[in-house]
């Protein structure tokens, strides 16, 4: 079984022995480290107690990465938050703010502040995230046509604040490494050739050298050892897939699509 929390542990053991610096976002932007280094990103969509279960997983092999949650009941655990700051992991905010606020730019930063401020609670955040909500119209990256990061006293949005003419970006989208095409907004101009779709090609290419000397990877929060939600988990990502590329060519299905978002997330 792939994208479990045993695989995910044998993913960063695999970087660490092939000499790779595993280090949180906010680190890499500040230092702009030389040599082999993996900026390690977790979007929190949902599943927060998996999140947390990956933490511990990097806690114990020494790793930090940060974690950017949305302000949602399925990612939003304040408790939970609390301690994946107490590890020593970055925290951050994965905005969605123009599209919940249907393209309404002076709602938006309204809200963004006051999610900023939320999130500052629980650790001094620095850096921020665009979620996808792919089902929306609206590019929540638009915000920034308006305002700056350093308004906010932000030093770096992963989309916006990396050269990915040199650094790799690598994202389990999906449940593959290669399931890119299924994303709307998860995208970026890398010029790198290496594709690998399950975690074991991944770790073969890091023991081979054949993997990039730099590299963003964004995992997110669907790793998990329970067979029941593992099941239901891959079964929901399977029909999502497809009804996200069939939602890019049919308005019927894009409108009910997006309804069945919104209602999810409530
Ligand atoms: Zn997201």
């Amino acid at each position: 079984m792939d994208f479990t929390v045993s695989t995910y542990r044998q993913l960063i053991k695999a970087f660490l022995e092939g000499g790779y610096n595993i280090i949180p976002v906010r680190d890499f932007l500040e230092s702009k480290p030389q040599g082999k280094v993996i900026a390690l990103r977790h979007d929190v969509d949902e599943q927060p107690q998996n999140a947390l279960k990956m933490a511990k997983a990097e806690n114990d092999l020494g790793v930090k990465a940060t974690y950017y949650f949305r302000r949602v009941p399925k990612s939003d655990q304040p408790d939970i938050i609390r301690q994946i700051a107490a590890m020593g992991h970055e925290i951050g905010y994965h905005y969605e703010d123009l599209s919940k606020t249907e393209g309404d730019m002076d709602k938006a930063i309204e809200s963004f502040k006051t999610n900023l401020e939320y999130f500052r609670q629980y650790y001094p955040v620095k850096t921020v995230c665009m979620h996808g909500s792919s089902s929306s119209k609206y590019d929540n990256k638009h915000i920034w046509s308006r305002v700056e990061l350093s308004d906010f006293n932000l030093i770096g949005e992963p989309y916006l604040s990396f050269d990915f003419s040199k650094l790799f970006y690598l994202t389990d989208t999906g449940y593959a490494w290669d399931g890119g095409k299924y994303a709307i907004r998860d995208k970026v101009n890398n010029n790198f050739t290496q594709s690998y779709h399950k975690t074991e090609d991944v770790i073969e290419s890091v023991h081979k050298g054949g993997f990039p000397q730099q590299a963003l990877i964004l995992a997110h929060t669907l790793w998990t050892n329970n067979a029941g939600l593992w099941t239901y988990l891959h079964v929901r990502e399977f029909f999502r897939n497809r009804v996200k590329l069939l939602a890019r060519k049919s308005k019927f299905v894009s409108s009910i699509y997006n309804k069945l978002v919104k209602l999810y997330w409530r």
